[in-house]
C-alpha cells in the first residue's frame, strides 16, 4: 500500500537512553476471525528493536485497583476483574471477557503510567500500545475496556507530578470517553481530530473537535493537525502532553474512512513534534486496521522514530505547573474521584 517512508535497513540512533513500554506478552485471547489486528504490537515491537536498537524495552507493571479507581466506577472496574459484566457490555467493548483481557488491559494502562513518568522525566516517551480513548468511567466500548491516558493524567496529578495535561488524540475515531471524562476538567485540555461520518456516531465535546468528511485528503488532513498541535499547545498550557499517533487515518485502513498517506501520516508526526517541542510527550498508539498489517506497524514507527529523534527535546523543569500559576488549586477540583 504505497511506497515505503524510510529505508527499512536505516538504523535510529536515539540520543537519550529511551525507555518504551510494551505490553504484547500479553495476549487477548480473540476468537478466529476476528477483525481486532492483535498481532500489529508484536510485530511493532520487533520493528522498534530493529530500528531503534539502542532503545529500552520494559514491561511495566498492570494498573492496581487505586490507579484505576482514580478514573473508574467502581462497579465497572468490579464487574470487569469478576468477569460479571452485562451481555451488553460486553459487546459494546468487542472482545469476548477472559482472565487475559483484564491482565491485558491493566498491563496497558500500566505501560501508559510508566511512560509518563519516564516522559516527565525525561521529555518524551511511548507506549507501544495504548489510546484506549472509548473507555468511560464507567463503561467500556470499541476495543477499550480503561482508558489510559485519563488513568495516568488522574493517577500522576494525584502524585503532584502534573497539574496541567493535554491529549491530542488523532486516531480517526473520536475519543469519547476521554472527552466525556474531562469535560468538567479545566485542567485538562482535549482535542480529537477525527472522521465526522465515523464510530462513534454519538460523539462528545472535547475542548477542541476538528470533524474531517470522508476521503479527507492530506492538505486538509495536515492543517487540521496543525490547528489542533497549536490549540493544545497555547490553550492547553499543558505540564504533558499524550498524542494518541492513531494509524487509522491512513488511506488503505479498513475503518478508517479518510484520504490520507503514509507520506501525510508522517508530516503529522512531525508537526505534532515540533508544534509541542519543549513540552514532555507521552506517545500512545491508538487505532489502526490496514489491509495489510504492515502498513499499520510501518506508520507507528513512523511516529515513534519522530518522537525519538525529531527535535532535540529538553525536558521542562520537573516541578509542575501548579507553582505559581493563577487561579485554581494544585490538583484541580477533585476529577478523579471514583464513579465521578
Ligand atoms: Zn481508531
Amino acid at each position: 500500500m504505497g511506497a515505503r517512508i524510510w529505508n527499512p535497513r536505516m538504523r535510529i540512533r536515539v540520543l537519550r537512553a529511551m525507555r518504551l513500554h510494551y505490553t504484547d506478552v500479553f495476549v487477548l485471547p480473540l476468537p478466529e476471525g476476528h477483525r481486532f489486528p492483535m498481532e500489529k504490537y508484536r510485530l511493532l515491537r520487533e520493528a522498534v528493536r530493529i530500528h531503534l536498537p539502542d532503545a529500552t524495552l520494559v514491561i511495566p507493571d498492570g494498573a492496581t485497583d487505586e490507579e484505576l479507581l482514580s478514573v473508574h466506577a467502581p462497579g465497572y472496574l468490579d464487574r470487569v476483574i469478576r468477569g460479571t459484566l452485562e451481555r451488553a457490555e460486553v459487546r459494546r467493548i468487542g472482545f469476548p471477557w477472559s482472565p487475559g483481557l483484564v491482565e491485558r488491559s491493566r498491563r496497558s494502562v500500566g505501560a501508559t503510567l510508566a511512560a509518563t513518568e519516564v516522559g516527565l522525566d525525561e521529555g518524551v516517551s511511548v507506549n507501544l500500545a495504548g489510546g484506549t480513548h472509548h473507555a468511560f468511567r464507567d463503561r467500556g466500548e470499541g476495543f477499550c475496556v480503561f482508558n489510559d491516558v485519563a488513568v495516568a493524567i488522574e493517577t500522576w496529578r494525584g502524585r503532584g507530578r502534573l497539574r496541567r495535561a493535554a491529549v491530542l488524540d488523532l486516531d480517526v475515531h473520536q475519543g469519547n470517553g476521554t472527552a466525556a471524562i474531562f469535560r468538567e476538567d479545566p485542567e485538562t485540555f482535549t482535542a480529537s481530530v477525527h472522521g465526522a461520518a465515523n464510530f462513534p456516531f454519538r460523539k462528545e465535546r472535547s475542548d477542541l473537535d476538528i470533524a474531517l468528511p470522508d476521503g479527507t485528503p492530506d492538505g486538509p488532513y495536515l492543517e487540521a493537525v496543525r490547528e489542533a498541535a497549536m490549540q493544545v499547545r497555547d490553550r492547553g498550557r499543558p505540564d504533558v502532553v499524550y498524542y494518541l499517533a492513531g494509524a487509522d487515518a491512513f488511506a488503505g485502513d479498513r475503518l478508517g474512512r479518510l484520504g490520507v498517506s503514509k507520506a501525510g501520516l508522517a508530516e503529522r508526526d512531525r508537526i505534532v513534534v515540533e508544534a509541542l517541542d519543549g513540552i514532555p510527550l507521552v506517545v500512545v498508539m491508538g487505532g489502526g486496521y490496514a489491509e495489510d498489517v504492515h502498513d499499520t506497524v510501518e506508520i507507528h514507527l513512523h511516529s515513534i522514530i519522530t518522537a525519538a529523534t525529531g527535535v532535540g527535546r529538553p525536558p521542562r523543569p520537573r516541578s509542575p505547573s501548579s507553582l505559581g500559576r493563577r487561579g485554581s488549586p494544585p490538583h484541580g477540583p477533585a476529577h478523579g474521584s471514583p464513579g465521578g
